[in-house]
């Protein structure tokens, strides 16, 4: 068995206040329906957690609280190609529901870059994006129906198994996101996608990440909508290098991953080229299941790259696609001003930028992250995108929602927990 410490935190870095009270690794509905019960009874906290990828500190145990640990529920419990939908488990690693619906040509399509070590309920508790986003959206976008327990122990089947249904509130989506703070999710009904018959792949680098992030918002305004659609800046090139002896940085300051998919993708990627071909340095296409992964090899390394340089906040913000440019220069001038180095890649093609400050000293990476955020609200977005609020980023709630729409998000959660111990001072 694991060292049980590591159930306390999560990958935000972000240390438990104390030690839980107890830990229970529950394998069928009725453990967690037991533990809720009697956390209830005795107004104990619970911490819900999958697998422990969140990089917002949803997962991170309180003092005396109960972990439940939900990863152990883990079977794919059906799948209707008809339908095409999938009966799963919390538990269950994303990359291997999507392969399991591979078997029957079809597809999960959120994919976030924690795909193969994330859990499902983990990516609907944070309602999880991922590289396919430009095309497909996130996980909200493919949950139908949900099973979850309450905090007083009581089972209930949310939503509809239909890819249709309006009857009653959307308390799916209200679920979706909440990271552990409303319910406890033991099941879903999720939404499968026909597998694209091809996938076809550009590449660009560019003279200044500027010129990158306009020609991504050049596709959009070309009428183009690439499943993928991903930046990363000079900096983060530099750092790919220096992790795997390529040489990225000494082709441009910046590069686009473009891929697009269907049955139309071959003839998709040229009008993607030929828009990109206007303000690139250069531009490389492929139908080569095999070039494509080589090619997209540095977007991949990103995150690995520059954790290789030492400790980092990952950050994640969102503005709207038309000021990508703006956002990805205010980043690097509030870098400047703060004398810290800042990273960026972003899922361009959603405008969420993941500005990764590497920590040298504590005061100015916060000093970074806080003006980081506060340009994404003057840019007209928000402070998370995909990650969550968790613990770190409660502090520009108010900031962003406004204190009547807060107040109004802390009703409903204490309608669905009057008691307030599903998974306390996180997200709300
Ligand atoms: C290398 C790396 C890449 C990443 N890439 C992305 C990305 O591209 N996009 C993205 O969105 N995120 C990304 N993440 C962040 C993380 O993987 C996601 O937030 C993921 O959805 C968390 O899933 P998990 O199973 O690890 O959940 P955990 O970290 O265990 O929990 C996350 C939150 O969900 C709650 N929770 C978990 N399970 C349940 C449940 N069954 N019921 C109720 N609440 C629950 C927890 O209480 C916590 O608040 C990345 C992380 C890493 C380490």
């Amino acid at each position: 068995m694991p060292d049980p410490a590591v159930l306390f935190t999560d990958r935000s870095g972000f240390p438990p206040d104390g030690p839980p009270r107890a830990v229970v690794r529950a394998r069928t509905v009725a453990d967690v329906q037991r533990t809720l019960a009697e956390a209830g009874r005795t107004g104990t906290p619970v911490v819900t957690r999958g697998a422990g990828t969140g990089l917002a500190g949803g997962a991170v145990t309180g003092r005396g609280a109960i972990v439940l640990d939900v990863s152990g529920l883990d079977r794919i419990l059906g799948i209707d190609p008809v339908d095409g939908i999938a009966r799963v488990e919390p538990g269950v690693i994303t990359a291997d529901l999507d392969r399991a619906a591979a078997e029957h040509g079809l597809m999960y399509a959120p994919d976030p870059g924690s795909v193969a070590i994330s859990t499902v309920g983990g990516n609907i508790a944070t309602n999880a994006g991922g590289l396919r986003g430009a095309k497909y959206g996130v996980t909200r976008d493919s949950v139908l129906a949900l099973d979850v327990v309450l905090a007083d122990g009581t089972l209930l089947h949310l939503g509809h198994d239909t890819v249709k249904g309006v009857v009653g509130l959307d308390l799916v989506g209200l679920v979706v996101g909440s990271e552990g703070t409303l319910a406890v999710v033991v099941g879903a009904t999720l939404r499968l996608l026909p597998r694209p018959a091809r996938v076809a792949t550009a590449v660009a680098y560019f003279a200044s990440v500027t010129a990158a992030a306009d020609a991504s918002i050049a596709l959009s305004a070309a009428g183009l909508r690439p499943a993928v659609l991903e930046l990363v800046d000079g900096r983060t090139l530099a750092a790919i290098d220096d992790l795997r002896g390529t040489g990225h940085a000494g082709r441009g300051a910046a590069l686009l991953l473009v891929q697009t998919d269907g049955y139309g993708a071959g003839e998709e990627i040229e009008a993607v080229a030929a828009v990109l071909a206007r303000t690139a340095l250069t531009v490389e296409t492929t139908l080569d299941p095999a070039t494509a992964a080589a090619l997209s090899a540095a977007r991949r390394d990103a995150l690995p790259a520059i954790e290789a340089k030492g400790r980092v906040l990952i950050e994640d913000i969102a503005v709207p696609r038309s000021r990508l440019a703006e956002a990805i220069d205010g980043v690097h001038a509030i870098a400047a001003a703060t004398g810290t180095d800042v990273f960026v890649f972003a899922h361009a093609g959603d405008g969420n930028l993941h500005p990764i400050i590497l920590v040298d000293t504590e005061a100015a990476a916060q000093q970074a992250a806080d003006d980081i955020f506060a340009l994404a609200l003057a840019l007209g977005g928000t402070v998370s995108a995909e990650h969550g609020v968790g613990l770190l980023k409660r502090a520009w709630l108010e900031r962003e929602l406004g204190a009547d729409a807060l107040a109004l998000q802390r009703r409903i959660k204490q309608l669905f927990d009057p008691a307030g111990i599903l998974n306390p001072g996180k997200a709300l």
